[in-house]
């Protein structure tokens, strides 16, 4: 597999902890020690707001057995990641597949990236694409049919529009590569370009395939540091919200400040009707208006 291709599997990685309990902060990176500076990088010198929202205060649960090596703040900067410019910032979404999906059926997965990420995002019928009899593969084992997503993003990228930050294909058919059909979404950390499987669990689960796979294509990698959305593996399990390393890369990415972000989000949660994610955003908001920094 190619290191710049990261892919989120049916499978969820093990060895995920609970939540932490109370206010006090048992996670891996407690403000002010080498750890948080290695992962989260400075943050002295920002402005309160920021420096608060990066803070990983009690809701933020740490992986019990991280591996070895995950990508700090300053490792994410120092890759030159795609990030949104003026020129370029917008998300797209293409429903593949003709009659597979509507574009209207996308337009509530558009809107809640476009308040995940605080760019822009559309969805694109209109970009299309060849024919898809071209990317159909079946698994070796079961015979059961799925798109070749290597095949589907060597295509996309050659087709990612100037003013794209990112273009995730979407699908209801099953994705997988090298003779598997296994994959919830796949993206590139370099070329924009993504594609993501809907289900039949309904939109918190594509709501995580589709923002993991676009965090992805803005350069984000896999994350090591926090229970996550960028945890590998697939939606089962996760939150639904970035962990403070992650927000801080995009943040750097798109320029979105957390807090607006953060209020944005609660109310597609409460209106979505997710309520263990609304209640989750709802108190992170109110400790970063109380000023609560654990740890300083
Ligand atoms: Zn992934
Ligand atoms: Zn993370």
């Amino acid at each position: 597999m190619p290191a710049s291709r990261l892919r989120a599997g049916a499978v969820l990685a093990a060895g995920l902890a609970g939540f932490a309990v109370g206010t006090e902060f048992r996670g891996p990176h407690p403000p002010g020690t080498p750890s948080f500076v290695r992962a989260i990088g400075a943050v002295d010198d920002l402005p309160e707001s920021l420096r608060l929202a990066f803070a990983p205060g009690p809701g933020f649960a740490p992986v019990s057995r991280p591996a070895e090596r995950g990508q700090s703040f300053a490792g994410y900067v120092r890759s030159g990641p795609n990030r949104a410019t003026p020129e370029r910032r917008r998300v797209l979404l293409v429903p593949l597949g003709g009659r597979e999906i509507g574009p209207e059926e996308l337009l509530p997965l558009a809107e809640y990236a476009e308040r995940f990420f605080g760019v822009a995002s559309a969805v694109e019928p209109a970009m299309g694409l060849v024919p898809l009899a071209r990317f159909f593969r079946r698994d070796g084992s079961t015979g059961e049919p799925y798109l070749d997503t290597t095949a589907l993003l060597d295509l996309l990228a050659a087709r990612v529009p100037a003013d794209a930050c990112s273009v995730i294909a979407v699908t209801r058919l099953a994705l997988g590569s090298k003779s598997k059909a296994a994959l919830a979404g796949e993206a590139s950390l370099r070329t924009r370009a993504g594609v993501a499987s809907l289900s039949a669990a309904g939109f918190r689960r594509d709501a995580m395939v589709l923002t993991h796979e676009i965090a992805h294509t803005l350069g984000i990698p896999h994350c090591v540091h926090y229970r996550c959305l960028m945890n590998e593996g697939g939606a089962s399990g996760k939150p639904m919200h970035l962990c403070p390393v992650c927000l801080r890369k995009l943040n750097h990415a798109t320029g979105v400040d957390p807090v607006e972000r953060y209020r944005r989000l609660l109310d597609a949660y409460r209106t979505a009707g997710l309520d263990d994610e609304a209640e989750w955003t709802d108190e992170r908001v109110r400790e970063i208006d109380r000023g609560v920094s654990p740890g300083r």
